[in-house]
């Protein structure tokens, strides 16, 4: 019963998601795992939450919309894609992709360096996102270990491209995240007015420096050592390194960004292109921005605002009228005086949103569409059955805090369809059901 007192069945929800779990906290602000509720396909999401006010009140206004929108528009295979923007009176939401192999650096940390293999088809995909934001007017401005990030097949996920304007501070000066400007170019620190490109490309030099050795190539514990360092591009290289690697890093970390090596020419150099493969990647063409204008003009007509929700909570004589029996055994498998039962129910000391998701998890692999809508949930078939589709209703209704029942209908489709549905569909949520010890003894 230890899950059962872990979290009470609310919910926050923002527009169409449901807000879960912290993931990070950047230079931003929070970064929250979603699920889309609306979503039938992957619902999966990361949301940036961003301070609104900040946002509106500063210079860059049109800047950061300009570049929202870009990014709305690209669907690069190593740019995590912006899927849409939402604001609340106090807050922008950034809805983005969600990738769960964690970040790159994860990996330096757990098994150090990385071999130089591996390492370059890192930077190569690296470079590419680099290249493609590039050539569509985007600049990163800030590339550091945190914005590189693992999808679950290990592919290099590049967040926070266009973002950089949201991290500037009132004096315009980019401010890293915890203050150590280690992966920043000599020209932005000396803040004369410097180029997106060229800076982009030293910090992927520092970037691809750090995975083939496993620590930095500028660190010093005061922050005017390290400047010095930086200007100079003093660093060392360790005796590992091949010598084309150690020429091409030579050539980006050039403290002078007019003659620093340029994204095409590292596309032609040897040891960048041993094993390259092209990225592959169809454009979007009819991409919304609807969202992105909405959120940046004054009008307060798209608003939305962070609600909290509960399930319907049920009373003791409805809880009594309704419960014929809490064993999965007999609500699965019964039949009623030769007729297949069309509802049925069950209890789980699950938080009800793990209900949902079991359920939802239950039903697709059966090939049904689910609609989620609060506590109740709609799966319909995809295949015409005898009489039609399948189609079942549920509801997660809250008994006690930690304990949740949950009623299944059948609204649509054959009877016997449904039963052969929930023969298979109740394995599937086997582990979420409670059977108490008395229902045990009378089902065995
Ligand atoms: P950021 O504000 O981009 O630096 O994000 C802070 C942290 O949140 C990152 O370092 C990641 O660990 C996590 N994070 C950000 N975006 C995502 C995402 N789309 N999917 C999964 N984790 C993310």
């Amino acid at each position: 019963m230890s899950r059962a007192s872990a979290a009470m069945g609310s919910r926050t929800l923002v527009g169409k998601y449901e807000l879960g779990r912290t993931l990070g906290e950047g230079s931003f602000g929070k970064v929250k795992f979603a699920r889309n509720t609306k979503s039938t396909g992957e619902c999966a999401v990361a949301i940036k939450i961003i301070d609104r006010q900040r946002v509106l009140s500063s210079h860059m206004v049109e800047q950061i919309k300009r570049e929202i929108s870009t990014m709305k528009m690209i669907k690069h295979p190593n740019v995590l894609n912006i899927l849409e923007v939402m604001a609340s009176k106090t807050k922008i939401y950034i809805v983005l992709e969600y990738v769960g192999g964690g970040e790159l650096f994860d990996k330096i940390a757990r098994q150090g360096k990385l071999k130089e293999g591996v390492a370059r088809r890192y930077f190569q995909q690296l470079i590419n996102a680099v290249d493609y934001c590039h050539s569509r007017g985007v600049y990163h401005r800030d590339l550091k270990p945190e914005n590189l990030l693992l999808d679950s097949h290990g592919v290099l996920k590049v967040s926070d491209f266009g973002l950089s304007a949201f991290s500037k501070q009132e004096d315009g000066l980019l401010h890293t995240a915890c203050g150590t400007p280690n992966y920043v170019a000599p020209e932005v620190l000396n803040d004369k007015g410097y180029d997106g490109t060229t800076s982009d490309v030293w910090s992927c030099g520092v970037i691809l420096f750090v995975l083939m050795a496993g620590y930095l190539p500028f660190e010093e514990p005061n922050l005017m050592a390290l400047y010095r360092k930086i200007y100079k591009a003093d660093f060392s290289f360790p005796p590992w390194f091949s010598s084309n690697a150690k020429r091409l890093i030579k050539r980006i970390l050039d403290p002078n960004p007019l003659t620093r090596i340029t994204i095409p020419e590292i596309l032609e150099n040897d040891w960048f292109k041993k094993d390259y493969k092209q990225p592959c990647f169809r454009q979007e063409e009819d991409v919304n921005l609807d969202d992105v204008d909405a959120v940046f003009n004054d009008s307060e007509d798209h608003l939305v605002s962070e609600r909290k929700e509960k399930p319907v909570s049920m009373n003791a004589f409805e809880l009594i009228s309704r419960s014929q029996g809490f064993s999965l055994e007999n609500l699965f498998d019964k039949q009623m005086q030769g007729l297949v039962k069309r509802e049925t129910r069950f209890t789980s000391t699950c938080p009800a949103n793990e209900i949902m998701s079991k359920i939802e998890e239950a039903a697709k692999p059966l090939g049904f569409n689910v609609h989620k809508r609060n506590y109740k949930m709609k799966l319909q078939g995809d295949k015409s059955g005898r009489k039609g589709q399948l189609a079942v209703a549920t509801e997660v209704f809250e008994v006690a805090p930690s304990l949740h029942m949950v009623e299944l209908r059948k609204t649509g489709g054959d009877t016997l369809e449904f039963h052969k549905f929930y023969k298979t569909f109740s394995s599937g949520l086997k582990d979420i059901v409670w059977t108490s010890d008395s229902n045990k003894e009378e089902t065995s």
